[in-house]
């Protein structure tokens, strides 16, 4: 076998292809040798039209480069003329070649490669690694992601769990669409924005896959009016369950709330900030003795606590009619928490209060929790997968990217690739 051959045989090129030359080019560019495989097909071969796969014959070529897998340490380029056929019925037309992609000057298996990189660590490093630039790395992750995208089968689709997220905090919020699937949650969707439209967009989407908006019947979201809007509208047929996290961190928000103000009236709450947001059973020895003393001091604060807590506890009660006993506690609240004190200033407690009505209006949604099972934190690696999204599209502004990264690391999407 000659050295041509070699090459040949380990590409697994196809007749009439064949590598022609090796040229090596030990200083290269930055140090780095270089390895070009010259490939090309005999005088007078034919190829299949691309429409028809009629043998044709060839019309003209154009030279093009592929960057493939590193040759030892040197960077391995594959260069050939990429002929276009002529075919009676389907005119010129240039004939997809076995190694490589259409676009982006990568084969197949350079592009599988990078993709595998792009899963584990941020394009930034890939493309340093590569000496590529990362720029072209995204086009290629992008076009990738996209494709693979276009053939998913959403057609069983019945549940679904909605979550906005943002890329860096208060940021270019994206709303991912996830199913959570019997073992593994698979983003079905992600759009820009988290506002009523996204619904919109996702059943469009979910239709252009073979699902249908009114077969979907259960959806787990947090209780923000965009999200209920959009589910209405867009997913006539779908039952709304609250998520309970998001109802406990609401609650969690209003107690944040209460000891602000209550801080700026009196004082007495200086460095307390985390001891609320933990639970009685976590407190280290010495936190538990601040909470003591705090108790003695009848806070608003202490009884916006105490709320939170009450909710933490009906979220995770085991059954619906203890949880709708302890949500009946919070209708109380209601309304001694919202009346005005004796100087007719708003009570401390308004916050809480605007958390009961939220939950009154939601207890429906809330409660469906105890029948369903259904919650966003179920979806096991959601977040996890999330902030790796996060971490790989890191320095990257555009939503577009944040998206692919969703997708190529939560989307579980089959890549046509070797
Ligand atoms: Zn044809």
């Amino acid at each position: 076998m000659k050295p041509h051959q070699v090459f040949a045989s380990a590409l697994g090129l196809p007749p009439p292809w064949d590598v022609i030359e090796v040229v090596f080019d030990e200083e290269g560019s930055q140090g780095r040798g270089h390895l070009l495989l010259r490939l090309d097909f005999p005088a007078g071969s034919r190829f299949p039209c691309p429409e028809c796969s009629k043998g044709c014959a060839v019309h003209d070529t154009r030279v093009r480069q592929w960057r493939h897998l590193d040759f030892f340490q040197h960077e391995t380029l594959l260069e050939a003329r990429v002929p276009r056929t002529t075919c009676e019925r389907h005119g010129v037309l240039q004939v997809p070649v076995p190694w490589g992609r259409e676009r982006g000057g990568f084969t197949q298996l350079m592009a599988a490669y990078i993709l595998m990189l792009t899963r584990e660590m941020p394009v930034k490093a890939v493309a340093r690694a590569l000496h590529v630039h990362d720029t072209r790395l995204w086009r290629l992750v992008t076009a990738l992601v996209a494709e693979a995208c276009r053939d998913v089968d959403m057609s069983q689709v019945r549940t679904l769990v909605v979550d906005e997220t943002s890329r860096a905090k208060g940021q270019q919020y994206v709303t991912p669409f996830v199913e959570p699937g019997e073992e593994e949650a698979r983003v079905l969707y992600v759009t820009a924005g988290r506002d009523h439209t996204t619904f919109a967009r996702f059943s469009k989407d979910l239709e252009a896959h073979g699902g249908d908006p009114t077969k979907v019947k259960d959806v787990c979201m947090d209780m923000s009016a965009a999200f209920r809007k959009g589910a209405q509208e867009d997913l006539p047929g779908a039952e709304i369950t609250y998520d309970r996290f998001h109802v406990v961190k609401l609650a969690g928000e209003g107690v944040d709330e209460v000891r602000r103000a209550e801080q700026a009236a009196t004082g007495a709450l200086t460095g307390t900030t985390y001891l609320w947001r933990k639970n009685p059973q976590n407190l280290t020895g010495t936190q538990a003795a601040q909470m003591f003393r705090l108790s003695e001091l009848n806070l608003s604060t202490m009884k916006a606590y105490h709320m939170r807590l009450n909710l933490s506890e009906a979220s995770t009660a085991g059954s619906a009619a203890t949880a709708k006993r302890v949500l009946g506690a919070w209708r109380k609240w209601d309304h001694g928490a919202s009346r005005p004190d004796k100087d007719g200033k708003p009570s401390l407690l308004e916050p809480m209060a605007r958390v009961a009505r939220t939950i009154k209006e939601h207890t429906r949604g809330i409660l469906n929790y105890f029948r369903k099972r259904l919650t966003s934190g179920a979806i096991e690696g959601f977040n996890s997968y999330v902030q790796a999204a996060r971490a790989r599209a890191r320095g990257y502004r555009p939503p577009e990217t944040f998206k692919t990264m969703i997708y190529l690391i939560g989307g579980r999407r089959k890549f046509n690739l070797p």
